[in-house]
């Protein structure tokens, strides 16, 4: 059952599922307020909630709002692409044989079937920085490991529209974002470390930025540099 609230002339969604706590949830991709409850929980009990975190809620829309993406690229030679930080600029080169993406010098390079379509251009790139990304997280994730005293069962690499990391505890599973293949190696340690100490700790509470302070002191550089660094254009 979804109802709807407003509050501060926000709208709000609200959503009764079978769970113990109440959350709020910003969604992309134009910051709708969703406000999930326990099936039982009385109106006013809702609504106080949604008021006691209103400030949270504003800030979090405003970011939607300003977060700037990337324009939609086009995968055509002379635009810019970046791996680990580093802009190199797009060569389409056409062959008949297989798709492939090379790095030469400062050139990255997108070797297509002439007719390929933008869709089938971007899913040979997106192919592309899993591989890289997943090259580069067993080492990242050993080395952080055993700092955290932590590891994961299991960790996924996928592409995600709002989140740089997601951690299962209960699994003990964390999925990394593919993007993070595209920006500066710190935030790849940053994300890994984060994603661990949630082994430790669910929210991100005072134990949960001690135990960054320990594990990676310079986290909270790295997360502003991260933040500031934009998501991909997703339709
Ligand atoms: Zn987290």
């Amino acid at each position: 059952m979804e109802d709807q609230i407003v509050i501060s002339n926000i709208e709000m969604l609200v959503e009764r599922k079978d769970i113990k706590n109440m959350y709020i949830r910003i969604l992309p991709p134009d910051g709708k307020v969703k406000i999930t409850v326990p099936e039982a929980i009385s109106d006013d009990a809702i609504r106080m909630f949604a008021i006691s975190r209103i400030a949270w809620i504003k800030k979090q829309k405003a970011n939607f709002q300003n977060q700037s993406r990337q324009t939609k690229r086009q995968y055509i030679s002379g635009e810019s692409h970046f791996l680990w930080g580093k802009r190199y600029r797009l060569e389409v080169v056409y062959s008949g044989v297989r798709n492939d993406v090379f790095i030469k010098g400062d050139k990255l390079f997108l070797q297509v079937r002439k007719e390929s379509t933008q869709e089938q251009r971007e899913t040979a790139m997106e192919e592309w920085y899993r591989e890289q990304i997943k090259q580069a997280i067993p080492a990242v994730l050993e080395k952080y490991a055993k700092i955290v005293g932590k590891a994961p069962d299991d960790w996924r690499v996928k592409n995600m529209r709002t989140k740089w990391g997601t951690c299962n505890p209960i699994k003990r599973r964390i999925w990394l974002n593919l993007q993070l293949a595209k920006k500066t190696p710190e935030c790849l340690d940053y994300v890994i470390v984060h994603e661990l100490v949630h082994l430790y700790v669910k929210n991100h509470d005072d134990e949960f930025r001690s135990y960054m302070d320990q594990f990676y002191p310079n986290w909270q550089v790295v997360k502003k540099q991260l933040n500031e660094q934009m998501l991909d254009w997703m339709e």
